[in-house]
């Protein structure tokens, strides 16, 4: 009512005014009464004039740009410019702070690695975020207000979609046709639907390769024991002399190696995945392990393959010598079972220049065609079946060595050539590697 003393008062000066005024120029004239009355009347209506102009001037602004400051006024429709004005800046405010609360929220949606997509109760997308757009293969501008099941139609998809709201998710493979998709529904507010889906093309991926590794195990295990298991029935069932006997004991002592062999591998794949990073501050010496693998290989060869000589490097590698020796070992043998006789094996150090090294192991055998090579450090990946058995292997030796050097921090190279020979290089970083404590330089730098 601040407004309401001062206005009340400068009403009754014009008037006061205009009747003193209009008395003075009546007397004037003669005719004082008349004059009073129009001296009144005149005020009245200069006084309603000036409101009118005001009102008009707040009635342009409230017809125009609101943003613009309110006509300041003095008086009645001052106030009401100024009250109006107020409040719509501080509605102005909370909905700001609205916005930027939902825009907090809808980046910390964003910011989910999940996918989240919100349904109307006709199932039509009221808004979507973009990794369930991505993951959808939707377009979140273009498809808003579209029905859900127009755009994704994979069947599962529809039918979990229509059941309502299920406890249970389901997945599928994702619209795009890259990887797979876990999405789960739950209904909220007036039949409105949350969509949330997750990327599990990796789990899935884990998941077939778990499968399919018990899988092979179990068939890798099966052989021999099928084997075994016809030996036993036939020396059970039938007399056999001294000679037979002695040759069926043989083979089944093979077979028993065999599932050694097999299982002692499974146990350094295990042990290899489950154990921390090797020591970078244990110091192999690489001469005596290349020795030792080197006489293991020429044992396994028989006098069958020329061994090029060894410069033995004078250097030593930081790491886990039954884990460097595991891998040496499995590459040597490769090229000594995968390699006929007369074939030449070599192996070498070399050290480069920015202090990392390599270890190479080359054979002039039976090589590998160039499409197998991107899998062969797969477990149970062989080129050849039953070479790979009749030599003894596994299928698990690359996959082993590809395991030892990763964890210390290189990396596994081959290159091969079918009927041309192969190269396995071991590469190992300038931080597992330096001279020999006590000799010269490094060998072969
Ligand atoms: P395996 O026990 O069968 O030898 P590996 O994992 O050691 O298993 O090797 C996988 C496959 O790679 C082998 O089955 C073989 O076909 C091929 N391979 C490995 N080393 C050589 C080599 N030096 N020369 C030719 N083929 C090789």
């Amino acid at each position: 009512m601040v407004w309401f003393l001062p206005r009340l008062l400068a009403v009754v000066l014009v008037l006061a005014l205009g009747v003193g005024l209009g008395h003075l120029a009546g007397a004037a004239l003669g005719l004082p009464g008349v004059g009073t009355v129009t001296g009144a009347a005149i005020a009245v209506a200069l006084a309603v004039l000036v409101d009118l102009l005001r009102a008009m001037r707040l009635m342009t602004w409230l017809r125009g740009d609101l943003a613009r400051a309110a006509p300041r006024d003095a008086g009645f429709w001052g106030e009401v410019g100024y009250r109006v004005e107020r409040a719509l800046r501080l509605r102005e405010q909370a909905t700001a702070a609205e916005a930027k609360r939902l825009e907090e929220f809808l980046s910390a949606i964003e910011a989910s690695p999940n996918g989240v997509l919100l349904l109307d109760d006709k199932d039509q997308i009221v808004w979507s975020s973009a990794v369930a757009a991505d993951h959808l293969g939707l377009d979140a501008r273009r498809d808003m207000r579209q029905p859900i099941t127009n755009l994704v139609r994979t069947p599962a998809f529809v039918a979990y979609l229509q059941d309502g709201d299920s406890r249970e998710s389901v997945s599928f493979a994702a619209p795009g046709g890259q990887g797979n998709l876990q999405v789960v529904v739950r209904a909220y507010g007036d039949r409105q639907k949350l969509v949330i889906s997750q990327d599990v093309t990796e789990r899935t991926r884990a998941d077939a390769m778990r499968r399919d590794f018990v899988a092979n195990v179990s068939h890798e295990i099966r052989t021999p024991l099928t084997v075994l298991a016809g030996f036993v029935e036939t020396m059970a069932s039938l007399p056999l002399t001294e000679a037979e006997r002695a040759r069926v004991l043989k083979l089944m002592a093979q077979q028993t190696d065999r599932m050694q062999v097999l299982v002692s591998d499974l146990l350094t794949l295990a042990q290899l995945e489950g154990s921390p990073r090797p020591p970078a501050d244990r110091w192999v010496a690489m001469a005596p392990l290349l020795r030792r693998v080197l006489a293991d290989a020429q044992n396994l060869s028989a006098g069958r393959h020329p061994f090029d000589a060894v410069d033995l490097p004078e250097v030593e590698v930081a790491g886990l010598e039954p884990e460097l020796l595991s891998a040496l070992a499995n590459l040597v043998n490769n090229a000594v079972r995968y390699t006929p006789a007369g074939g030449r094996i070599a192996v070498a150090w070399h050290a480069r220049a920015d202090g990392s090294a390599e270890i190479e192991v080359r054979d002039s055998g039976i090589g590998i065609a160039r499409e197998h090579l991107p899998r062969l450090t797969e477990r149970f990946y062989r080129v050849d079946g039953s070479r790979s058995r009749d030599t003894g292997g596994t299928g698990l030796g690359l996959s082993i060595v590809k395991h030892v050097i990763q964890r210390h921090g290189g990396a596994l190279e081959i290159d091969s050539e079918l009927g041309q020979g192969s190269r396995f290089r071991l590469l190992l970083p300038a931080s597992r590697v330096r001279a020999r404590v006590g000799a010269g330089v490094p060998a072969g730098a």
